[in-house]
């Protein structure tokens, strides 16, 4: 005990809570920047995506609207395809070749029961993904409720997306005309990215428990300082971090510091438990506490 407490008085609390803070935020702003990085190809096909979906609802399929879908299936590395059809399902617009039989059309129907799931002529299954997934806060099937409805939350990281292969698609339907616009995708999972969350969870995790266990430890070091139990007060702090450190808090408030040796005293005191130094000025009468400048007693009258 002796030895835990000649290193904690070494500490200097004010330095350390400087640079527990810096090393914090340094590290914070790494993993950000890292998860930032990592996702960027996403990042920016949400853009595109949130881009060409927005003009294609204003004006439908203009020359516009198709070189910016040309553009996202281009630069976008998980893109199979993006396929618009017509009410009738004709295909009026194709990025690529990928999934098109010769017929022009492009017809995407329920797998079985299940309506997560979509299936082509070819028997290539897609999943439902809806838009907020992938682009914050778009909901193209505001109108279509129980479309909405049919598809479940999923999310783009999603486990078992790994293993099968499944297109994951996104569609904007034109209201007037029925126009749709397919955006099908590979649920290939970002690189790195569930290691970088892993490690993001854990650096979080230890930047808490420091401050944690550094507010036990200041406790424990104050209250030995004051000569209380710093054993009980660490141990509170230790339990009840915040709410330990309140009690302790309103607990000095209600005491008084010996200018003498340092300990916390009682109010009520005239001198110190510890180092016999007058804490009050006391009535000669009947030895009520009284103030410094005070006159008279104010519990007998007694002239000062
Ligand atoms: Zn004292
Ligand atoms: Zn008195």
């Amino acid at each position: 005990v002796k030895k835990f407490e000649e290193i904690l008085n070494k500490i200097n609390f004010k330095k350390a809570i400087k640079l527990y803070i810096t090393i914090s935020i340094i590290l914070v702003l790494i993993c950000s920047f890292t998860m930032a990085y990592l996702s960027r190809s996403s990042i920016s096909m949400a853009i595109g995506y949130n881009k060409a979906a927005e003009s294609f609802e204003k004006t439908g399929l203009t020359e516009s609207v198709k070189s910016t879908l040309s553009k996202l299936a281009a630069d976008s590395k998980d893109v199979v395809n993006i396929i618009a059809v017509d009410k009738d399902n004709n295909i009026l617009f194709k990025a690529n070749s990928n999934l098109i039989n010769s017929d022009n059309k492009f017809i995407l129907t329920p797998y079985e029961a299940n309506k997560k799931y979509l299936k082509d002529e070819k028997g290539t299954l897609y999943k439902v993904v809806k838009s907020d997934n992938i682009v914050l806060n778009k909901n193209y099937l505001k109108n279509h409720e129980k479309e909405v409805s049919d598809i479940n939350e999923e999310s783009y990281y999603e486990r078992d997306m790994k293993a099968e292969k499944i297109n994951m698609v996104n569609y904007l339907v034109k209201k007037d005309t029925k126009d749709k616009v397919f955006i099908v995708r590979n649920a290939t999972p970002i690189p790195y990215m569930k290691g970088a969350m892993e490690a993001f969870g854990i650096i979080l995790g230890l930047i808490f428990m420091v401050y944690w266990v550094g507010l036990a430890l200041w406790v424990y070091k104050d209250a030995n300082k004051k000569k209380m139990n710093p054993a009980l007060w660490g141990l509170v702090a230790l339990l009840t971090n915040l709410v330990g450190l309140i009690i302790y808090s309103m607990y000095k408030q209600n005491n008084k510091l010996c200018h003498q040796c340092g300990s916390l005293q009682s109010k009520e005191n005239i001198f110190c438990t510890l180092c016999g130094e007058k804490l009050n000025e006391s009535c000669e009468k009947c030895g009520n506490i009284v103030g410094k400048n005070d006159s008279y007693c104010s519990k007998c009258g007694n002239k000062l």
